[in-house]
């Protein structure tokens, strides 16, 4: 059995006092609902205020990124030992980064081997571009990110891996993948990429979220499909009721 699995990726969102708010305001109607993880992804500057504020709950905090070097002249990075001093997970190779910072395979890959070190559980983005959708490389593309993103890591360690299949094109536009073609990509491409890795009994461990524009509205549709975990949620993830609602439809899942 895979605990389904929803993440808020607040991206460069939200002052301190902003995400103070937002906890308060679905904290105690997440923790009614246990039979779903549930992991808050604020900007660094807020996961001192969010953690103190998370104690004692069942709520997961992580970064939404770091570097694998442990410390050291790298100027504007955060460092796996400085997020292990607060988190619990961390999100790895998201889209943005991919595409806006310059992250490559080999760099994703860095940071899943420094999260291994670290105990820290990795979410690991992957998911192709419009581009690359329209000429049909989705196939090559993800297996491509899976392989090369989970390269070296030691076999218990991928178990624990999140998978989130995001597809550029639906991330933030508000034109998400269907249940069915999100499920297909699972099934047919992830699954199997982390079984020639790491064979079939891990790859049945792990677990495998959806995300790009998911909200309250369509969240059912994905959880509907038995190989998909949960949602990785960015802009419905800032609205108290929307989140709530879709981790209450993953619940019901
Ligand atoms: C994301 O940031 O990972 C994401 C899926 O964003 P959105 O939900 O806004 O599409």
């Amino acid at each position: 059995m895979r605990k389904p699995f929803v993440a808020a990726n607040w991206k460069m969102n939200l002052t301190v006092e902003g995400a103070r708010s937002l906890v308060y305001a679905m904290s105690a109607r997440l923790r009614e609902i246990p039979q779903v993880e549930k992991v808050l992804l604020p900007p660094y500057p807020s996961l001192l205020a969010v953690h103190a504020l998370l104690e004692g709950s069942d709520l997961g905090l992580g970064a939404q990124n770091m570097h694998w070097e442990d410390k050291g002249a790298f100027t504007g990075e955060v460092s796996p030992l400085m997020v292990k001093e607060l988190c619990t997970y961390v999100l790895i190779g998201h889209s943005e980064r991919r595409t806006l910072f310059g992250e490559t395979d080999e760099t994703v890959n860095r940071r899943l081997r420094a999260a291994e070190k670290a105990a820290l559980t990795p979410i690991l983005c992957v998911g192709e571009t419009l581009q690359q959708y329209e000429a049909g490389q989705t196939p090559d593309v993800v297996a491509r990110q899976i392989k090369l993103g989970l390269a070296a890591l030691g076999v218990e360690f991928a178990s624990r891996v999140v998978v989130a299949y995001e597809p550029v094109w639906a991330i933030g536009t508000g034109k998400a993948a269907t249940g069915e073609d999100a499920s297909r990509v699972v099934s047919a491409i992830i699954r199997p990429a982390v079984a020639e890795l790491f064979g079939a009994e891990t790859s049945g461990r792990v677990r495998v979220i959806y995300g790009g524009s998911v909200g309250a509205s369509n969240a059912a549709e994905f959880f509907a499909f038995p190989d998909i975990d949960g949602a990785l949620v960015g802009g419905a993830s800032l609205k108290a009721d929307e989140f709530v609602a879709i981790v209450q439809a993953a619940g019901k899942s």
